[in-house]
């Protein structure tokens, strides 16, 4: 029986605001152990919980991103449950009134689109931390409780690992393009739990499913995906039924290892929690948080595409990051020529800021310093590879493009009468290379135009000996 794969997504974000959601702690990671906590996050008796507005105007943002419809109303609850990273021993989240719903994002996987639906996007607090030392003994750090967070939950409309990757690829730009979160898996600040089951081909009903955590890569995520529907696959070869449970990821094996069988939501005892009024949003609000979106990845790279004729791959690249598409946009206010300029970003500009494990809009060479550069390139003043040193240069030494040109020499010899007296020079000294080359073997003109470089000091411009070594010797 051929089967297909089902899967939804849920992501939690955690939002890069100045205090917690609940309280003035701030929520930085790093930072000495329980150094961010207070009555609020710690959860004291008598303390109560004030929601910080930035949190909202926040996942309104992502809400509208994905376009979600933003509720009037919504409510926070308690998700009570017990553990030791959980002062309060609840959870306040939103449960059946989130703040975000019915929204839909296209993705594209191996060659195919695929519209995603996005059931809800709702509010939380992060728990706090435990660390687990050498010794057994497990340490608790309050810094993190109270972190604010979404939860970004698909529908179960994916269908394979690489159309999770492609989706989480998506939401994380977007994310980084509204600035609301730092998505870094690794500190945790972006996590993903996947929710997988398969049925036969042609069925509509869900099958039972299992969840998966702990990947903290992408492509985690893709593999323990693609290894847990072999593994359903298998199970149903074998007559055996499919269980409901939760798998951790072990990156190390390759392979999920059983963490516990599915609570119910029931067992949590959500309620509304009384501590917190209902949140509401009025059509200002929204308009508000409407009036600060950026120009978002997928309209910037059609954008691209259409206004300076790049390649969609290309504009893929180009938008990435906000970062990289503004480092982009406004070199070309230096240097007009788009594809030379994209070139340069996605190979040279982005070759260093990872190197040097930095932003673009970190790097020594600006926008500016680039368009000049780009601009002697364009007019034949610099070989392509004159102005990779450059570049080099300029990033090390904090220079102009101008500056490092002229204190290393590296301009170009384009110059018809210096480079026609060396070509004369050359062919003279190489009569026998001149013979072959007459008598038709004419891959010998790498030969001349390589010695004619050699004799510039790989200055001259190849595409004029080029021309120069032909006219002087016909075209063979
Ligand atoms: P739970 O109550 O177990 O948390 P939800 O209905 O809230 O489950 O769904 C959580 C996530 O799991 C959603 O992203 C949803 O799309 C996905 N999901 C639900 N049922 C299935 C299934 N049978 N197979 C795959 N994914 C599913
Ligand atoms: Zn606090
Ligand atoms: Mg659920």
């Amino acid at each position: 029986m051929e089967f297909e794969t089902v899967i939804g997504l849920e992501i939690h974000a955690e939002l890069l605001t100045a205090t917690k959601i609940f309280c003035g702690c701030a929520p930085k990671f790093g930072d000495a152990p329980n150094s961010h906590g207070c009555p609020v996050c710690l959860g004291l008796p008598g303390s109560l919980p004030v929601l910080n507005r930035r949190v909202v105007d926040m996942a309104i943002r992502m809400g509208l991103a994905v376009g979600c419809e933003i509720s009037h109303n919504s409510v926070f609850a308690r998700k009570n449950y017990f553990y030791p990273d959980l002062p309060k021993g609840y959870q306040i989240s939103q449960y059946d009134m989130p703040l975000c719903t019915n929204g839909a994002i296209d993705i594209e996987a191996e060659g195919a689109k695929r519209n995603v639906r996005i059931n809800r996007i709702h509010l939380e607090e992060d728990a706090g931390k435990l660390i687990h030392d050498q010794d057994a003994d497990s340490l608790f750090d309050v810094n993190r409780c109270g972190t604010p967070l979404i939860e970004i939950v698909t529908e179960p409309d994916l269908r394979s690992g690489q159309e999770a990757y492609a989706y989480l690829t998506a939401i994380k730009q977007i994310l980084e393009y509204l600035g609301i979160c730092d998505c870094n898996m690794e500190e945790g600040s972006l996590r993903c739990d996947a929710n997988i089951s398969i049925r036969p081909k042609g069925e509509t009903k869900l099958g039972t499913k299992t969840e998966l955590k702990n990947m903290n890569t992408f492509r985690g995520v893709e593999k323990a995906l693609a290894y847990e529907a072999l593994r359903q696959r298998d199970a149903a070869a074998s007559g055996e039924a499919i269980v409901q449970q939760t798998f951790r990821w072990d990156p190390d094996r390759n392979r999920t290892v059983v963490m516990r069988s599915k609570e119910e939501a029931h067992d949590y005892r959500y309620f509304p929690d009384p501590d917190l009024l209902p949140l509401v949003v009025d059509d200002a609000w929204i308009r508000r948080a409407a009036e600060t979106m950026p120009e978002l990845p997928a309209r910037k790279r059609a954008r691209f595409i259409a206004d300076f004729g790049v390649t969609p791959y290309m504009a893929d690249v180009l938008t990435l990051e906000a970062a990289i598409a503004k480092y982009f946009e406004e070199t070309l206010a230096f240097c007009k020529d788009a594809k030379l300029v994209a070139n340069w970003v996605m190979g040279e500009v982005l070759r260093f800021a990872k190197e040097k494990k930095i932003s673009v809009a970190s790097l020594s060479v600006t926008p500016r310093r680039l368009g000049a550069l780009l601009g002697l390139v364009a007019e034949g003043a610099l070989s392509a590879n004159a102005a990779k040193r450059a570049f080099d240069i300029m990033e090390m030494q904090d220079k102009d493009a101008a500056a490092v040109v002229a204190e290393e020499g590296l301009t170009q010899i384009s110059d018809t009468g210096e480079l026609s007296k060396i070509v004369k020079d050359v062919v003279a000294k190489n009569p026998k290379e001149v013979q072959r080359y007459k008598a038709g073997e004419t891959k010998l003109m790498g030969f001349f135009v390589g010695q004619v470089m050699k004799a510039t000091g790989g200055k001259g411009n190849p595409r004029e000996i080029n021309k120069l070594v032909s006219e002087l010797l016909g075209q063979g």
